[in-house]
């Protein structure tokens, strides 16, 4: 009998195939904000409508576990927002970047694939976020709190520095081209393969069938705007084209400003686009039942037929898991539904 030799999902991507071994950045740059002063304002004006004002000092640190105690104990309620403001206050910056590399010869991959990077010891797999039509490799990085490598790429890579490039890997591709509709559903960074996809797609022309428009979806989901990776580039593109909608779904986004759009999980949002129309007589469960009846936020006026749809998944695994089962519900073929996990 052969036992399978089984590898951590780091060693298998440290074994891809060699790319480069000397990639050279040529672009490093933050995507996110520092908003620590429109925290401060916002938690100000809670308190003064709550009554905790006095333990918001106007400049330096906050002593979160004072605000907390202070605003908490009358109003129970509170707690997800001041704990949501306490993330954001202390939360390392950036957090999230786009670094773009060239490689001494160029490379062939399809859009959706990703590469591993070996810098500083540490190997990990990212998605590229670049169109294969690019000449420059770019990928969208997100730090993770106490990570061993996301920190560094987020704090130390600089224009120069130089990495240890892999693969490409990974079975999250485009179908061949057909009339189905395209939907492309993200949380922060899983929006990487997507923005590859999706620059691809308008790029070759493949929004097109046989002279008919697809309609061309994005529900990427985030707690903040500015953690929406490309956020300025696909509201451009969906000014551009009438068959590109992006709908951004931000679930604290109104804590911190006058956010107008969706706030729901991206799963729950895609529901209020569905053409209910198109699922006849299908029975759903009391959630989805509900959210099928809401009406956008958005002004977006087209809907969803989940029998035309082809769809494209990415994110942490749980996120991406309920996502599978939420579509699979509406009746979207399994053949049809392409999800790739973060872990
Ligand atoms: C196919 C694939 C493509 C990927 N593409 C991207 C990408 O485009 N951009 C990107 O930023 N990341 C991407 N990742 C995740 C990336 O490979 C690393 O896992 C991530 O950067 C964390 O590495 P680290 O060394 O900083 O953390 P580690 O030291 O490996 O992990 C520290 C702790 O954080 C947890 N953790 C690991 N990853 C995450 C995460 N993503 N979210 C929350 N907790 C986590 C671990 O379980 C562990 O407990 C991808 C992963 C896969 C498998």
């Amino acid at each position: 009998m052969t036992v399978r030799e089984h590898k951590s999902q780091h060693e298998k991507v440290d074994s891809l195939p060699l790319i480069s071994k000397s990639a050279t950045v040529t672009e490093v740059e933050a995507m996110d904000k520092v908003r620590r002063g429109e925290v401060r304002r916002r938690l100000l004006k809670l308190g003064e409508k709550h009554g905790f004002n006095d333990v918001v000092p106007a400049a330096g640190p906050i002593d979160w576990d004072v605000v907390f105690e202070a605003a908490t104990q009358s109003r129970r309620q509170l707690a997800s927002q001041i704990g949501a403001f306490r993330d954001r206050f202390e939360r390392a910056h950036p957090a999230l970047v786009r670094i773009v590399f060239e490689t001494e010869e160029p490379f062939e991959f399809a859009a959706g694939q990703y590469l591993s990077i070996r810098y500083r010891e540490r190997t990990r797999a990212y998605s590229i976020a670049s169109s294969p039509t690019r000449d420059e490799t770019e990928l969208c990085i997100r730090r993770v709190p106490d990570g061993r490598l996301s920190p560094r790429l987020c704090d130390e890579l600089s224009v120069g520095d130089r990495f240890v490039v892999r693969g490409p890997n990974g079975h999250l591709l485009l179908e061949d081209s057909s009339p189905r509709d395209m939907a492309f559903l993200a949380t922060g960074t899983g929006v990487a393969p997507m923005k590859s996809m999706i620059d691809y797609v308008f790029e070759t022309g493949r929004d097109e069938y046989e002279g008919k428009k697809r309609d061309v979806w994005l529900f990427l989901g985030a707690a903040w705007e500015d953690d929406l990776p490309y956020h300025e580039a696909f509201a451009d593109l969906n000014a551009e084209h009438d068959n590109f909608h992006y709908v951004p779904c931000l679930s604290r986004e109104p804590w911190l400003s006058d956010w107008d759009g969706e706030t729901e999980y991206i799963q729950d949002a895609l529901l209020k686009y569905v053409d209910e129309r198109a699922l006849e007589d299908a029975a759903f469960g009391r959630h989805i039942a509900e959210m099928l009846a809401n009406t956008p936020t958005t002004t977006v006026d087209a809907r969803i037929d989940p029998h035309e749809l082809e769809v494209y998944a990415c994110g942490i695994n749980a996120m991406v898991y309920s996502l599978e089962t939420a579509v699979k519900r509406l009746g979207v073929p399994n053949r049809h539904i392409h999800c790739e996990g973060y872990g």
